[in-house]
């Protein structure tokens, strides 16, 4: 690989905009040398760790000095429907280390961490923390905003790491990484557009820049998802040739209640002429399909997701394997790039399972 671009005039893959030369070949290598990266994965830790906590909320000077976590799935108001003796499973990627697993996790803890508001503006979000809420706009508004400040936070510490490690070691042995990292970058332009039309919906208290569809469920689902996601594929598997990189997002919630489950699907107003189809699909698609489609997609985009124990004892080993297939390793190896195939297939376990 290195010696593919390891010239004295060439650019430094790191995308430091400096020459290799004078770049990562001066740097501590990570590749071949077990010490050296045992030495990196801390430093990778600890950083994400230690990443500042901040809040996302427009108004600052209403700003608590307490920064809070925002749970990105609803804890009283869901967990406590799918957990059994207080646990549920999340889904816990380890980024580079290259380790995913389905980790038990008490609804009690701070399971699903973004420092992204402080105390006083997480409040905001107290009346969809409850279970059987009565929908409307500033309610759909709140449950697309969350998701939208999580993975906000999210890329943004992500840079923000990796900027602070390609300082110090040579990573262009890991092409795979530069990759992901470049296209967040990229992503990174389209967020903080995205995040001025939520601000100003904020100040003004005028929810109306998104436009959201329901639909529900006559039963409960054991799992719980709030994910955003750029569609590659329609409902019934046209390619979207649109839907590149950085493009326009789909905030897709998942609640159970006691007994029924809301499906929430939101989409900037702006982005109506890319979302009429899709809005008209979910209308008239039989509800099996529509449901095989999101029990394809959501693992994809799993980071925000619990699954009750009892759907994932009901699945088995063959179905948590296949689970873990496609929340990860098939991801990983496509980088991303799905066909219509994969949106569509049979799998060994089912999201929207019915379980007495
Ligand atoms: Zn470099
Ligand atoms: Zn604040």
């Amino acid at each position: 690989m290195r010696e593919m671009f390891d010239k004295k005039s060439e650019l430094c893959l790191c995308g430091s905009g400096k020459k290799y030369s004078e770049c990562c070949a001066i740097k501590i290598s990570i590749c071949g040398n077990s010490n050296s990266f045992r030495g990196f994965m801390q430093e990778f830790d600890k950083l994400h760790n230690t990443y500042k906590k901040i809040c996302l909320h427009p108004n600052k000077s209403e700003c608590s000095r307490v920064k809070t976590h925002a749970h990105t799935i609803s804890q009283k108001a869901v967990l406590e429907l799918i957990a059994e003796n207080g646990i549920v499973l999340m889904p816990i990627v380890f980024g580079i280390r290259n380790e995913f697993r389905m980790e038990p996790r008490g609804i009690e803890a701070k399971a699903t961490k973004f420092y992204c508001f402080c105390s006083n503006h997480d409040k905001m979000f107290a009346p969809i923390d409850y279970t059987n809420i009565c929908l409307n706009e500033n309610k759909f508004f709140l449950y697309a905003y969350r998701i939208f400040a999580a993975t906000y936070y999210k890329v943004r510490r992500e840079l923000d790491c990796f900027y602070k490690l390609r300082e110090k070691y040579d990573l262009t042995s890991n092409p795979w990484a530069l990759l992901m990292y470049h296209n967040m970058e990229i992503n990174m332009v389209f967020l903080d557009e995205y995040k001025k039309i939520f601000d100003e919906a904020i100040m003004k208290e005028t929810y109306s820049c998104l436009e959201s569809m329901m639909i529900s469920l006559e039963y409960k689902v054991y799992f719980a998802a709030a994910t955003c996601f750029c569609p590659m594929i329609d409902l019934f598997g046209n390619s979207l040739s649109s839907s590149e990189l950085g493009l326009p997002m789909i905030y897709i919630s998942i609640i159970p209640n006691e007994n029924y489950t809301n499906i929430i699907f939101s989409w900037l107003k702006r982005d109506y002429d890319q979302y009429t189809f899709f809005k008209e699909q979910v209308k008239i698609a039989p509800r099996r399909l529509l449901l095989k489609y999101l029990n394809n997609l959501i693992p994809m985009n799993c980071e925000n997701m619990t699954v009750g124990p009892k759907l994932w004892e009901a699945w088995g080993e063959e179905g948590q394997k296949d689970f873990i297939k496609i929340a990860y390793d098939e991801k990983r190896k496509d980088n991303f790039k799905f066909t219509s195939k994969e949106y569509f297939r049979e799998r060994l376990y089912n999201l929207f399972l019915k379980i007495s």
